[in-house]
């Protein structure tokens, strides 16, 4: 089966360079990449972009927007960007240029969605500093994916990055398509009723396990985590609104892809691994 992973990173960021050295022991690198995802049929990925000014200093209020794809100079031909927001810069003098600078990066690029990142930046989702954002998406059709859930730094705060949150946008956006990232773990109810009550709402099912192919397989055979994840994606009872992601390089991509198969009722597989992702980032 050909697989899409909807979500990881190929960016410059400590955080994520010190994980696949010390936990995920992948090799975080365009070789790397190639490799790994290849091994595993993985035919395209969406890669968030995010950076930062300093080593160590994702959250960075200092980014350019767009925050892009870094890691190396080329990126790998199958990888498709979704660019960030750093909302930071889109209040007071930098506003205007910045929007501009979003703008015509999607006009000149092969852009398949906006990344929110809720909780690393403090403010609600439905705040009016992402609306000229959201006009973005409408005008050019793109899809908005939020962080959700857990921050992976502890500067983050964790009331913007509820997946209850996203119920209020997506009511008075109904001409926009978000998918909430990492199924808003550990509230994956709340992201489970959200999805299934909003029809332009949809999940990834990345970073649900950070670390190797140890790890994943103690996390995973633990009873209660598994059945934590299973319990939502019952309760929301909709395969074509969940898309398989990874959250690479923060965990090794062969152990994560059997976590999710055994979630996934097998007649979903194909929906989940490739058919959804492949129709709501139009790829
Ligand atoms: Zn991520």
């Amino acid at each position: 089966m050909n697989i899409i992973d909807s979500h990881i990173h190929f960016s410059n960021i400590e955080s994520f360079k010190k994980t696949a050295v010390d936990m995920s022991k992948v090799d975080y690198s365009f070789c790397g990449y190639i490799k790994e995802f290849e091994a595993n049929n993985i035919v395209a990925s969406i890669a968030m972009g995010v950076q930062e000014t300093k080593s160590g200093s994702f959250p960075d209020e200092n980014s350019l927007n767009p925050m892009l794809l870094d890691l190396e100079k080329d990126i790998p031909h199958n990888i498709y960007s979704c660019v960030g927001i750093n909302p930071s810069r889109l209040v007071g003098v930098n506003k205007n240029e910045e929007l501009k600078n979003i703008e015509k990066y999607i006009q000149t690029h092969a852009v398949k969605a906006l990344k929110i990142y809720a909780g690393y930046y403090h403010y609600h989702v439905y705040d009016d500093v992402y609306k000229p954002v959201y006009e973005l998406a409408v005008k050019y059709k793109l899809p908005v994916v939020i962080h959700s859930g857990d921050t992976y730094s502890e500067r983050g705060i964790l009331k913007y990055s509820h997946p209850l949150n996203v119920d209020e946008l997506a009511v008075y956006n109904r001409d926009i398509h978000f998918v909430i990232a990492h199924l808003g773990d550990p509230w994956v109810m709340d992201c489970a009723e959200v999805v299934y009550k909003n029809d332009n709402v949809f999940a990834d099912l990345s970073g649900l396990i950070v670390g190797d192919r140890q790890q994943v397989e103690k996390t995973s055979n633990q009873k209660l985590f598994f059945e934590h994840i299973k319990r939502a994606l019952v309760y929301a009872d909709c395969y074509n609104k969940f898309m398989f992601g990874s959250d690479w390089p923060l965990v090794e991509i062969g152990s994560y892809v059997e976590f999710i198969k055994k979630l996934i009722p097998l007649e979903y597989h194909e929906d989940v691994f490739y058919n959804n992702a492949k129709r709501i980032f139009k790829l």
